[in-house]
């Protein structure tokens, strides 16, 4: 399986990185996508890729980061190392956090800057979202995005149709086990359209403990039952997807 978004640049690791690793692999996850919210973390994640081959580092600016200097050192970077990377995220719009205007125009402008990133790189975008999945999806389709993972959507299912539609795909947390909302969602989505992901260390299945890519297990688990398939044909599928979008994933056999 792969863990299509992750923090472990997250300090949070600092201590276990190694074995959380171990543990991911122990059960099934061969690749693990690590995003950035700031440039620190796309050093971070950039050295954590050398030292271990499982993990795939992403650069981007979490979208409450209302930074056009940073964002421009980041695209800047990507521009420079775009071989050495997955893919861009995690970017995005956030209208939860971003309430006045002003500044969701800001934040506007930066996703404008890191879609056109994507299809000049030929990178996939790892898209955040929250409170804003239809103005993402339309932003997307309207500046011709091709390659997109819209991560832990909370929007409705309905307003994911056209996303669908493009090609667009679609990432499960543990989560969903707590969240109707992602129930539904995964209803509504044709299998070719998800992925997972446990965007560690949030979006566990208890939200007061720090989450870890071996629980993308509960995802898949949730995901099975709610489309009633056996497991290891979800599994084969959503793992298929992740190859799909993200080429540049090694194909290192454990899969
Ligand atoms: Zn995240």
């Amino acid at each position: 399986m792969i863990d299509t978004h992750t923090h472990l640049c997250d300090p949070i690791f600092s201590n276990d990185r190694a074995l959380v690793l171990v543990r991911a692999r122990e059960a099934g996850v061969t690749h693990v996508i690590s995003v950035s919210e700031t440039m620190d973390d796309v050093r971070i994640n950039l050295k954590l890729a050398d030292i271990h081959p499982d993990l795939y580092p992403a650069a981007g600016l979490y979208p409450a980061n209302l930074d056009l200097q940073e964002a421009a050192s980041i695209a800047a970077l990507i521009e420079k190392e775009g071989d050495r990377l997955i893919g861009i995220g995690e970017v995005g719009l956030d209208y939860w956090i971003v309430k006045e205007d002003e500044e969701r125009e800001i934040q506007r402008e930066i996703f404008r800057i890191f879609i056109d990133l994507s299809r000049s790189m030929n990178l996939p975008l790892n898209v955040h979202s929250r409170s804003a999945g239809k103005h993402a999806i339309d932003m997307l389709l309207d500046r011709g995005a091709r390659d997109v993972q819209l991560h832990a959507f909370d929007g409705k299912a309905a307003s994911a149709l056209p996303a669908v539609e493009a090609g667009y795909f679609f990432s499960i947390p543990p989560s969903i086990v707590r969240s109707v909302q992602k129930q539904k969602l995964v209803r509504q989505l044709p299998l070719s359209a998800i992925l997972l992901e446990t965007d560690s260390p949030v979006l566990g299945v208890d939200p007061d403990v720090r989450n870890e890519p071996a629980n993308i297990t509960l995802a898949l688990d949730a995901i099975a039952e709610i489309k009633n398939e056996p497991r290891e044909a979800i599994r084969e599928a959503v793992t298929e997807n992740s190859f799909k979008l993200y080429k540049g994933l090694k194909r290192n056999g454990y899969h």
